[in-house]
Formats: structure tokens, C-alpha cells, sequence
């Protein structure tokens, strides 16, 4: 830390945050006798809290955000660059770094052509979920408006994303949710014994969970459904990748049925799985890709809904209907902060290899995980892509059954005490979080990788024996 602060700043800011802040997904009580964590400085892979404690973190910023590391100064001079010409004019008009980031992305995208700046996941989401209501009208007759999301997948915290929310412990408390949204089975392998298809190969199950969907939409009838929404990895409901042949059949099937297919990269976007996009793994055309957390690592707000041209020459035309063009806006969507810093984040991850990176760490953590698997029973399965990992805990390998949440939480708890930041998932059912999980920077070395695991490994010894 570079010592700018003294402690009775540091007292100060405490008792400020403690008085007057509402954390994020946090349960205060613990507060009223203990210091809430405050987070001074970063640099790398690594941050500093307010009592000078040094972390590894191994989740880029708590949830998969800071891609490059913390204390980029390219990124922080573009940024400052580009205030200092202008800061802000609404997305009615142009930008320079808006443009060339648009120009940038698209490169990175066959087959997608347009991007539509906004500032949340959330409200990428929002901004599609919107274009599919709006088609459902203009190219049918209003009937087409049903969207699909997945049990396991989250979209978002806006009562909207939270109607297309799978993860039940996100969702308990807060309905009723809007109408026209309709859950799907997931295709988690892991756990195909919860739907009684423990029978089935990987590459069967894909396909029968991919065929799950098909039955949905003709249940439903497929004149009403407009879009299916999926997370290339489920992030959140367990650092989840589809089997085998899955990808390739949901495709298939939207194309059969005119179901535009949304692909939420919010996670996964701008590298984390070692390609640009985590769809462009399974060889896939999405009509809708959205992102955020990645795409400037966290250093300005910045999140992106982009799609086909075809999409975008729906609401071109200049007929007499005046609702015709998407009417929508997004005030913070014309900040030129977060383009600019998107700019240097993509050059950033080009000039210093980090997709390839991404892969190579991503394979040696995997690998040292497994190495930890066959020491310690609790872990039951291994899973991820790229430098997006989980190691989901069970009381018993045959049965499944999933550590109690509060253990998993020792478990990160200490982790933390020997300096490095983990986190654990899977929100799927309320109290179920049972799964460790590993989202580093794609800068991340090889001693980092093996830093991290060696502390899971003492972590899971301590708590486990
Ligand atoms: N979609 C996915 C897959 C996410 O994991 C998240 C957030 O974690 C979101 C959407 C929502 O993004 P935001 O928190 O920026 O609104």
C-alpha cells in the first residue's frame, strides 16, 4: 500500500461504512461486532484491506469482473484522456472511443454487428428482453413473447432478469415477477441423477437436456415463444458447462421453432474462458450477446447488448408507424469513461497473449484441483473453462449430497485468513452454496495457480481433516 492513508482515516472511514453503508448480498448483523472488510488498494493479482492485509485474489474482484488486474495505468490515463475531452454525451449522438470500441468488439463477433451501450448486466438483459417483446409485436402480431431461461441461470437483479431467474435463493422473497417468462430444465451433468437420467452418457444427456427445451416450447406453443436465454457457463448456479452435443441442439432447436437465441455473457465475456466469447467455444450464432463484467475489467461501468444486423433491420424502416424504432435509452450508456476503458482493456488482452493465458492457467488449476480431489473426499466434482472453475463440495461422493453451506463457508473463510480470496456458489436452491469458486485475472502466473490451490488444499485439511 503506498501508505496515503493514516489510521485515524482509516477509523474514520470505518465508522462510515459501518453507519451508513448497505453492502451488497451481505447480512449486517455481523457488523454490529466486527469490521466489515474494506478493500484500500490493488495492484495485479493483488489488494490490500484497511489493516494493511495483503490477498491473493483468486475472483478478480469478488464476481469474475477485473479481467487484466488491478492498477493498469493505460487504462486509467485513456480514461482520464478522454474526461478530460468529454465525459458524457447521451448515446443519442456518437463518441469517438464509442465507435472504435463498437468497431473493436464486432471484430471479435462473426456474425453480430451491432452494439448497444448500457451499464449493468442487468440491464443488457433488460435491453434484449425488450427487442424480443418488440418483435413479438411488429413481426408477430403480438403473440411471440414468451422468453425461456434456465433453472440453475441467473440474469440479473432488476425485477424483470429476476422473472428469468433460476437460482431460487435470488428470487425467494421478491415476486410476484413479471408475465411471459418460463423456466427450463438445466443440463448440469453432475447432478443428472436429480432428474433421474443417471442412465444416460454425457453426450445423451446433452442432447436430452436440450430436447427438455423443445418440450417446453411446444408445450407452450411455439407461436408464443420468442426468445430462449442461456449462460454459455452457468456462472452463479455452480460454474456449470453443458455436455456434449447440447450447444449444437439448442441451436437446432430455435432455429426449428423461430426462437431467437440470447446468450448471456455477463460472466463470461471479453476472455474469461479463454476465447473473446464463451459461445464461441460450441461454434453457435447467437441473435443476442450480452456483456459486462470483463468487457473494461471493472474500471469504468460498462455493459453491452449486441446483435445481427438482421435484428437491427427490424427497427429501420421509416413507415408510418411511430413506434416503430426502439424507443429506449440508457442515461449512463453515453459515458465515454466506459468505452475508452474497454479500448485499452481489449488491447490489453491482445498485446499480452492473456486468452492463451487464460487457457494455459485455466488448465493447471484444473489439474491441481484434481490432484486435490483424489486427496480430499469432500470434493466431489471439478469443472470450468478457462480461468472460470468450481469444486463443488459433497458429504458423499455416491450420494451427492452437498456440504452444508456454513462448512463451505469455513472453508473460504479460511482461505482468507491465510490470504487468498475465494469465493463459493451455486444459488440455485436456497442454502445450497456448496461450491467453491476460482475466477483469478487471465494475468494470473503459474506460482499465483498454485498459491491459491495450496490454500484450498490447508483450507479443506483444516476443515474437513
Ligand atoms: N448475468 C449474469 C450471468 C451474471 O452473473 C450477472 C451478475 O453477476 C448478471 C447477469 C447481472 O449483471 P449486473 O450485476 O451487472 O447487473
Amino acid at each position: 500500500m503506498d501508505g496515503n492513508f493514516n489510521d485515524n482515516d482509516l477509523e474514520k472511514v470505518v465508522s462510515a461504512d459501518k453507519a451508513h453503508v448497505w453492502h451488497h448480498l451481505t447480512q449486517h448483523k455481523p457488523f454490529e461486532t466486527g469490521d466489515p472488510r474494506i478493500i484500500i488498494e490493488g495492484k495485479g493479482m493483488r489488494v490490500w484491506d484497511q489493516n494493511g492485509k495483503e490477498y491473493l485474489d483468486a475472483v478478480s474482484g469478488a464476481v469474475w469482473t477485473v479481467n487484466v488486474g488491478y492498477g493498469r495505468k493505460a487504462i486509467a490515463d485513456a480514461v482520464h484522456e478522454q474526461m478530460m475531452k468529454i465525459c458524457y454525451f447521451a448515446q443519442t449522438a456518437g463518441s469517438i472511443p464509442g465507435s472504435l470500441f463498437a468497431e473493436k468488439l464486432i471484430e471479435k463477433m462473426p456474425g453480430m454487428s451491432r452494439v448497444y451501450y448500457t451499464n449493468s448486466g442487468s440491464e443488457a438483459n433488460e435491453k434484449a428482453f425488450k427487442l424480443v417483446r418488440q418483435i413479438a409485436h411488429k413481426k408477430y402480431g403480438g403473440k411471440k413473447t414468451k422468453i425461456l431461461y434456465r433453472d440453475r441461470d441467473y440474469h440479473g437483479s432488476t425485477l424483470a432478469t429476476m422473472s428469468a431467474g433460476g437460482q431460487d435463493e435470488r428470487t425467494a422473497q421478491y415476486g410476484p415477477f413479471a408475465p411471459d417468462f418460463v423456466r427450463v430444465p438445466h443440463c448440469m451433468e453432475y447432478r443428472k441423477h436429480e432428474l433421474g437420467l443417471e442412465h444416460l452418457s454425457g453426450a445423451e444427456f446433452g442432447r436430452a437436456a436440450a430436447d427438455a427445451i423443445e418440450e417446453v416450447i411446444l408445450r407452450e406453443g411455439p407461436e408464443t415463444v420468442g426468445a430462449l436465454c442461456l449462460e454459455p457457463v452457468t456462472a452463479g448456479g455452480g460454474v456449470i458447462e453443458a455436455p456434449e452435443g447440447y450447444w449444437e441442439r439448442v441451436e437446432e432447436i430455435c432455429k426449428k421453432y423461430e426462437v431467437l437465441l440470447h446468450i448471456d455473457e455477463v460472466v463470461c465475456g471479453v476472455g474469461r474462458t479463454g476465447t473473446w466469447f464463451g459461445y464461441q467455444h460450441y461454434g453457435i450464432k447467437p441473435d443476442f450477446v450480452t456483456m459486462a463484467k470483463g468487457v473494461a475489467s471493472g474500471y469504468a461501468a460498462i455493459a453491452c447488448m449486441v446483435t445481427t444486423e438482421e435484428v437491427f433491420d427490424m427497427f429501420k424502416d421509416d413507415s408510418s408507424d411511430h413506434l416503430n424504432y426502439f424507443r429506449d435509452i440508457s442515461t449512463f450508456g453515453g459515458c465515454t469513461a466506459g468505452p475508452a476503458a474497454a479500448l485499452e482493456n481489449m488491447r490489453i488482452i491482445e498485446e499480452e497473449g492473456l486468452l492463451e493465458n487464460c487457457t494455459a492457467m485455466g488448465t493447471r488449476m484444473m489439474a491441481n484441483l484434481e490432484v486435490l480431489k483424489e486427496k480430499h473426499s469432500v470434493i466431489g466434482d471439478v469443472r470450468g473453462k478457462g480461468l472460470f472453475i468450481g469444486a463443488e463440495l459433497v458429504v458423499d461422493r455416491d450420494t451427492k449430497e452437498p456440504v452444508d453451506e456454513k462448512i463451505c463457508a469455513q472453508v473460504v473463510a479460511d482461505c482468507g485468513a491465510q490470504g487468498v480470496i475465494i469465493g463459493m456458489t451455486n444459488r440455485s436452491i436456497p442454502g445450497r452454496n456448496n461450491t467453491l469458486c476460482f475466477s483469478p485475472a487471465l494475468i494470473a502466473t503459474a506460482d499465483d495457480i498454485d498459491a491459491i490451490t495450496d490454500a484450498v488444499d490447508n483450507a479443506l485439511t483444516k476443515v474437513f481433516g
